[in-house]
């Protein structure tokens, strides 16, 4: 396989999102020596509660800086807003130069069609994004990276598309029991959105309907806690499988396998 470097870049809309969806992959990874990196494209000011944007902004990217901290990872937020995340040449020259900085073997972000506006923009972005990398015509001042890193998508909250039917099913699962407690540790810093998914979502606990899904998703493949992958095997991308091969002993590649 063509040499990749051990980094890997995740790129979600909103503070939280990276920990909801795959901070127990981020987890292995780190324990394999990879270096974690996490953007979100917005600093997620429309969570707040009794606080306004600006004010919840600022909580809320310590509260990311502080969860990537517990697997020695480093967050940085762009510039978009939540809420009104528009895919902009701006903001797609601010990604291209970030990849182009941090030189992710992996770059991380939302499914296509999942149900958030802001994580499809943020989708779209990415994509795109990655595939300039690599370019010496692009307006970034970054020189152009050697390779276009590999390209995972991470599951919706719901794990339906849009209009809430069913998605096409994961290329993996991977059991992240032994690492459940990190991930745990990681949304725990979250506390401003506690409020928020009481009042938006009707949740009465966030932390532990979070939980849940991943059991869900366990129960799918006969583990305790799950988190389940598609890599972006569509043109313009190379199609190693890199991640699978890295966490092989903890990937379950479908139902029943
Ligand atoms: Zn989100």
């Amino acid at each position: 396989m063509e040499k990749f470097n051990q980094s890997i870049l995740v790129v979600h809309a909103h503070p939280d999102d990276t920990e909801a969806f795959c901070a127990g992959s981020l987890a292995c990874l780190q324990k394999e020596g990879w270096e974690i990196h996490i953007a979100t494209l917005t600093a997620g000011g429309m969570g707040g509660i009794g606080s306004t944007e600006v004010e919840t902004e600022k909580r809320r990217k310590e509260e990311a800086r502080k969860a990537a901290e517990v697997i020695g990872g480093k967050y940085y937020c762009l510039g978009g807003r939540d809420g009104f995340l528009m895919d902009t040449p701006e903001i797609r020259v601010e990604v291209t130069a970030l990849m182009r900085r941090i030189k992710p073997g992996v770059v991380m972000t939302h499914l296509p069609f999942d149900y958030h506006s802001d994580h499809r923009t943020t989708c779209n972005i990415t994509e795109v994004a990655a595939l300039m990398t690599t370019l010496p015509n692009h307006p970034s001042e970054e020189p152009p990276l050697e390779r276009t890193p590999l390209l995972y998508h991470t599951a919706p909250f719901t794990f339906s598309d849009t209009l809430g039917a069913p998605i096409t099913p994961p290329h993996f699962f991977l059991n992240i029991t032994e690492v459940m407690d990190k991930k745990m540790e990681m949304l725990a810093f979250h506390e401003s959105q506690i409020e928020l998914m009481r009042v938006m979502h009707k949740m009465d606990n966030f932390f532990e309907e979070m939980a849940q899904y991943n059991v869900d998703l366990g129960k799918m493949v006969g583990c305790k806690y799950a988190e389940v992958y598609w890599q972006h095997l569509g043109g313009g991308f190379q199609k190693a499988p890199l991640l699978q091969e890295v966490l092989h002993k903890k990937i379950i590649l479908k139902e029943g396998e």
